[in-house]
């Protein structure tokens, strides 16, 4: 429904960009030159060229010249955007967002093979391994963390749960992975990771230790969204012997019961209506639920997310909060939004006179 003609295709694979004297650029200029086209579409400036001293000829005089307007899609380059149509707009967003799923669908495709080949794929290392200087892919042990990793694993071999562990590694203020591995970002909440309990059982859990490459664990929701979900462990790719392995695999196996077997009997997960929708007003985190049990009853409590997994590194305070009050407050608050909203009076008067409803 909008006016365009698709006058033809102008395609010059394996040519590079670099040069301007490609076969179908020249039939291009040609029919241009025959007043046979008017509009040109390009994916982005570089697939017409690259030369910047060409490209200014073209699109500041030439094209003006012969009254053709020159589009390229992602570099939101428009000739003629002064009386951009409203079925331009359209057209460039669809070409935008084919392009975007068609680049996104090539990426994932390249990345699936890579992965099937046990490439390690991640940007930064796993601590405990350095990159190859000489392959991007492959991991090489590095000397001075790798040790760290090992009394991680003898320690949880020895008895001590997570917790204990983090707390030993904070006294001896051992550097956390992430100032390692050099992902120090600040992240969302601003609270710089530590040693805890999660940090831990991550480096326990870890078959890389092994020598193995897991690829696959996370996936992208979809190529619009940043947001990765986490995959289960069946769906993962995983290759063995990519590389030097830290951590023997019977001491890997015997440190992973021990992980299941205290899982199963501590964490009990509980359902309340608020859950996952209260936050700290400290630091942002998800609230969670403590009991407290008395002989004759279990009292909840609600308590900060950071400063359970953090304790010791005194991140936040518990901000604990009696649950069947907190979640009276909330529904009282709801209900007096709901009552301003609502014209009790009039509704009333609706309800007491229309007893009847017709319908015709
Ligand atoms: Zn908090």
């Amino acid at each position: 429904d909008n006016n365009i003609q698709v006058y033809d295709d102008y395609t010059d694979d394996g040519v590079s960009g670099a040069t301007f004297d490609r076969p179908d650029f020249n039939r291009m200029i040609k029919d241009i030159e025959n007043k046979k086209i008017n509009l040109i579409i390009v994916k982005d400036l570089s697939r017409f060229g690259r030369l910047s001293s060409k490209i200014s000829y073209y699109l500041e005089e030439f094209f003006i010249e012969k009254g053709v307007r020159f589009i390229a899609v992602t570099d939101d380059i428009d000739t003629g955007a002064i009386e951009t149509s409203e079925d331009m707009v359209q057209f460039k967003a669809f070409f935008n967002e084919w392009f975007l799923r068609d680049t996104s669908r090539k990426v994932r495709n390249g990345k699936k093979t890579r992965a099937r080949e046990g490439k390690v794929m991640t940007t930064y290392p796993t601590y405990g391994y350095k990159k190859d200087p000489l392959d991007n892919n492959h991991y090489v042990i590095d000397p001075d963390i790798a040790p760290i990793v090992r009394r991680i694993f003898m320690l949880a071999r020895n008895g001590k749960t997570p917790t204990e562990i983090g707390k030993i590694l904070t006294d001896e203020k051992t550097l956390v992975p992430s100032e390692i591995v050099g992902n120090g970002h600040t992240r969302k909440d601003g609270i710089k990771r530590g040693w805890n309990r999660n940090t831990v059982k991550r480096i326990l859990q870890n078959v890389t230790y092994l020598g193995w490459v897991s690829n696959g664990n996370t996936k992208k929701i979809n190529y619009k969204s940043k947001k990765t979900m986490i995959m289960p462990k069946e769906d993962r790719i995983i290759k063995k012997g990519m590389h030097t392995p830290i951590i023997d695999e019977e001491t890997f196996n015997i440190v992973q019961d021990m992980i299941k077997s205290r899982t199963s009997t501590r964490v009990k997960s509980y359902d309340w209506l608020l859950k996952g929708l209260v936050c700290c007003k400290e630091c942002g985190k998800k609230l969670s639920l403590v009991p407290q049990k008395h002989p004759n009853k279990t009292t909840f409590y609600l308590r900060c997310n950071t400063y359970a997994t953090n304790t010791h590194l005194g991140l936040c305070t518990p901000h604990s909060n009696n649950l069947e009050k907190v979640t009276d407050f909330v529904i009282e608050q709801i209900k007096k939004r709901c009552r301003e909203f609502l014209d009790e009076e009039k509704y009333t008067k609706i309800a007491n006179t229309n007893k009847f409803i017709y319908i015709y």
